[in-house]
């Protein structure tokens, strides 16, 4: 049984698959509570669906890509066979996960979008650094940076663990909060080998959007 609080098809907006259409299933609950979560309407609220039920619903969207996220998709223990069914039935699959948790156990065919927690969000003390030695080619890291503090913590980082040799690093924006000119000048000054993205799903319809 999992807990879900919505399955919707929108168009991806983040990470390199940004603006495909895709199916997201967004798990309830959080282990973390990052200051500038734009998404604590999935903290608590949710439906139990079984895992018949939501492949069924998955089905209904007939795109070939799927989202899992949350919350903190991790948190569920079901989230494992929902993965290995989604891949039976050759669906694209992509996880976004905080990051405070393992991912030890995650298919290696999944896409995994791993998040580092940076100072900005409070929860930096929860980072789980052993998942980057557990990351695919194909797997994302991602830093939502609120600040010039937390570019700078963020650029370090990348340092200390030589990332962007090893996958793809996205550097993306608290929307609203840090101007998006401000990031890319920071980028280009410092010609870090990042890719800026922003939340495209905000920019096509709102930031308050559930669902789209
Ligand atoms: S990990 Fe995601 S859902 Fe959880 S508090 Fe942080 S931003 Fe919100």
């Amino acid at each position: 049984m999992l807990k879900i609080n919505e399955i919707y098809a929108s168009i991806q907006g983040e990470s390199s698959h940004t603006g495909l259409p895709c199916v997201f299933i967004r798990l309830t609950g959080c282990n973390l509570r990052c200051t500038w979560c734009d998404t604590a309407y999935a903290f608590h609220a949710g439906k139990d669906l079984t895992m018949e039920e939501t492949m069924q619903k998955v089905e209904t969207f007939a795109l070939p890509l799927v989202e899992i996220t949350g919350g903190e998709p991790l948190m569920q223990e079901d989230v494992y066979p929902l993965m290995d069914a989604l891949l039976q039935k050759d669906y694209q699959v992509m996880l976004e996960t905080g990051g405070a948790l393992s991912i030890e156990k995650v298919p290696e065919k999944v896409i995994k979008i791993l998040d580092i927690k940076c100072p900005g969000s409070g929860e930096d003390k929860k980072n789980h650094f052993e998942n980057l030695e557990l990351l695919a080619p194909h797997d994302e890291v991602k830093f939502v940076l609120l600040d010039r503090a937390d570019y700078e913590w963020s650029r370090d980082l990348l340092q200390k663990y030589n990332l962007p040799a090893s996958v793809q690093v996205l550097f993306s924006p608290v929307y609203d909060k840090l101007d998006l000119k401000d990031l890319s000048k920071w980028i280009l000054e410092d010609r870090l080998p990042v890719r800026l993205q922003t939340q495209l799903h905000k920019v096509i319809w709102s930031k308050k959007a559930i669902g789209v």
